[in-house]
């Protein structure tokens, strides 16, 4: 069975770390996640300017693509101004927490809410990681989400089609 570790870099709350992996254990793909070591935040990887951590640069701490990182730190990538997370190839991955919970916009911070969030971005970069792409269907884990709003459309899932190019991949069961 491969493994893929779940690091957490920075402070990410425990339960979003628990609740996430027991998630993703329940989906039903042949890897089995299982939370590793933390890391604190390289001072390099930030952006003084922007008040926000490279995702190129926190990426190259996993030193191998079997491995999810999830942050609290606000990520740019590129020319965008954020995002919620990325996948470098077919990984290692990354997600940060830090924009898909509701205090992010002066609201309250809400438990359920984010975990939610985090679990479909999640699960949208392990797609990545099991070779899939972006996909059209706006329902599927799989479609891009540029706002929050992209991210609550969502499901949990991927859509039919994705499923089925996993499945010919090998890398679902
Ligand atoms: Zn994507
Ligand atoms: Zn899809």
């Amino acid at each position: 069975m491969a493994v893929i570790r779940v690091i957490e870099i920075g402070d990410v709350p425990k339960k979003y770390m628990d609740v996430l992996t027991q998630e993703l254990n329940r989906r039903g793909y042949i890897h089995k996640f299982v939370v590793d070591r933390k890391v604190p935040l390289p001072q390099s990887a930030y952006d003084k300017y922007r008040g926000q951590y490279d995702a190129a640069a926190l990426l190259k701490l996993a030193r191998d693509p079997k491995v999810l990182l999830i942050t609290n730190a606000d990520l740019y990538s590129g020319n965008l101004n954020f995002v919620f997370g990325m996948t470098n190839g077919k990984g290692p991955g990354i997600v940060s927490t830090a924009r898909l919970d509701p205090a992010f916009y002066g609201n309250q911070m809400n438990f359920g809410v984010t975990s939610e969030r985090l679990v479909k971005e999640s699960v949208h970069e392990v797609g990545h990681m099991f070779g899939l792409k972006n996909c059209e269907d706006k329902r599927c884990a799989m479609a891009v989400a540029q706002h929050f709003s992209d991210v609550d459309e969502k499901g949990l899932d991927f859509c039919k089609q994705c499923q089925v190019m996993l499945a010919s991949d090998g890398t679902r069961i």
